[in-house]
């Protein structure tokens, strides 16, 4: 079930309360993330308020995430909130919610405002230093270079000779 409201009902109460869950397949099933993965519904918790052509909707979104840690690998739980939600929903004109009848669909809005609180790279912790193995390779590069710079010298060592 989307979020929807009715208009009809806004416009004679002034403001309306929604709140309830969206399933992940009305918000999350299109992530595309190979670290990232909805599995939880979205909560919402939205006041709407009538205005004229438009309805002013404030509120909260709140759900969380399988991630992988963008450094380690590490499977975790990532809460995603977007507190003090605030959004101008026209109902009139080319920027105007979809509707059904008397029905505004928020879906939409509701999607979009939790993958813009989505992370770039997901990490398990912020100052997670990533795989173990990751430094050793980095170590033995290291290495790598300092015989290379170390050549040189040795072929010098044979023209003395
Ligand atoms: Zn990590």
């Amino acid at each position: 079930m989307p979020v929807t409201v009715n208009l009809r009902l806004l416009e004679k109460e002034e403001t309306l309360s929604l709140e309830g869950e969206l399933p992940v397949a009305e918000f999350g099933a299109d992530l595309r993330d190979d670290l990232m993965r909805f599995d939880q519904p979205l909560h919402y918790a939205l006041d709407l308020q009538h205005q004229p052509d438009s309805l002013l909707l404030t509120g909260s979104l709140e759900t969380s995430l399988a991630c992988e840690c963008a450094r380690c690998l590490t499977p975790f739980r990532l809460p995603v909130r977007v507190e003090a939600l605030t959004a101008l929903v026209a109902l009139q004109g080319e920027e105007a919610v979809g509707r059904d009848g008397d029905f505004a669909d928020l879906t939409p809005l509701l999607r979009e405002d939790i993958y813009l609180a989505l992370p770039t790279n997901p990490l398990c912790r912020p100052d997670c230093r990533g795989l173990p193995q990751k430094a050793v390779s980095r170590d033995s590069r290291l290495e790598g270079a300092q015989s290379d710079e170390a050549s040189p010298w040795a072929a010098l060592d044979h023209i003395k000779l």
